[in-house]
């Protein structure tokens, strides 16, 4: 099969994503559709998205969208595809925002706009600032807060982060799923991945850490004393990110696990008393 051939991970789910596409319904639905023959048009489009697939072009880009936290979130080559690993992240952002009354929430570097999205659909008092330094991004990313009905809930800056914190605000809670990879490996990864995401989504430096110092020294100390910063890191990183906090001042409250049982997310709190 040629996605296989093609060294596609998976190729067999791809096909059904893509089958699914070409029909408009669901994966799961796709049995229901045995037996049915495809349009000129439908099967022209397949052979075109099985092509495209097999040249590595991201299943998420050919589809167009992807869910994440249960919200459909449009992407393309202007933004990071969300990943599942960011799904946690934004699960622990939630349970800790929900517990606030009216928490202030900062996502840094938003990209697709997904975490800023979700915490946003989970926190009806929280009030979300998203920033990044592409106005590309920052455009689907409002399209996506838009679909989802959350456009009035957050409020997108146009900003380098590693400038300082452009936001006149004490913060509860800051999030942050930052480049990260070392400009070295970059080269190591998937095709998919290092063709189509965006390299300033996932170029960290020299050795993966430029964000992490930005974020720690510049933007803890606008973090209300009760408040809480939540990164997800890259394999192998929580000692450096950890590291960090408590050079900066503050303090690692726990690391979680991925899927993968890869340490994934680290939660400090910049009071460490
Ligand atoms: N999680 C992405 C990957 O492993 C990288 C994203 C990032 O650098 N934040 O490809």
């Amino acid at each position: 099969m040629i996605l296989e051939d093609s060294g596609v991970e998976s190729a067999a789910v791809n096909a059904q994503w893509l089958m699914a596409h070409v029909l408009g319904c669901n994966r799961p639905e796709l049995g229901l559709k045995q037996g049915s023959t495809l349009t000129v048009e439908q099967h022209s489009q397949w052979n075109q998205l099985v092509t495209q697939r097999a040249q590595r072009i991201p299943l998420q880009h050919l589809i167009g969208s992807v869910e994440f936290c249960g919200l459909e979130l449009v992407v393309n080559k202007h933004v990071l595809v969300p990943r599942p690993e960011t799904e946690i992240l934004a699960e622990e952002a939630c349970k800790f925002a929900k517990m606030r009354e009216s928490p202030v929430i900062l996502d840094i570097g938003t990209g697709s706009g997904c975490l800023a999205i979700a915490i946003a659909a989970q926190s009806p008092k929280g009030a979300v600032h998203a920033l990044d330094i592409s106005k590309e991004a920052l455009k689907l990313a409002q399209v996506n807060a838009n679909r989802n009905g959350l456009s009035e809930r957050i409020i997108f800056h146009e900003a380098d982060m590693r400038e300082g914190c452009p936001i006149e605000e004490a913060f509860d809670l800051i999030v942050s799923n930052p480049p990260y990879i070392p400009t070295c490996d970059i080269d190591t990864l998937q095709e998919e991945v290092r063709e189509h995401d965006p390299r300033l989504a996932l170029d960290g430096g020299q050795d993966g850490l430029d964000y992490y110092r930005f974020l720690i020294l510049n933007y803890m100390p606008h973090l209300n004393s009760q408040g809480r910063m939540m990164l997800e890191v890259g394999d192998g990183q929580t000692p450096e990110v950890s590291d960090l906090i408590i050079k900066y001042g503050g303090r690692v409250l726990s690391i979680v696990p991925d899927l993968n049982n890869v340490e994934r997310i680290v939660v400090a709190s910049p009071d460490n008393s």
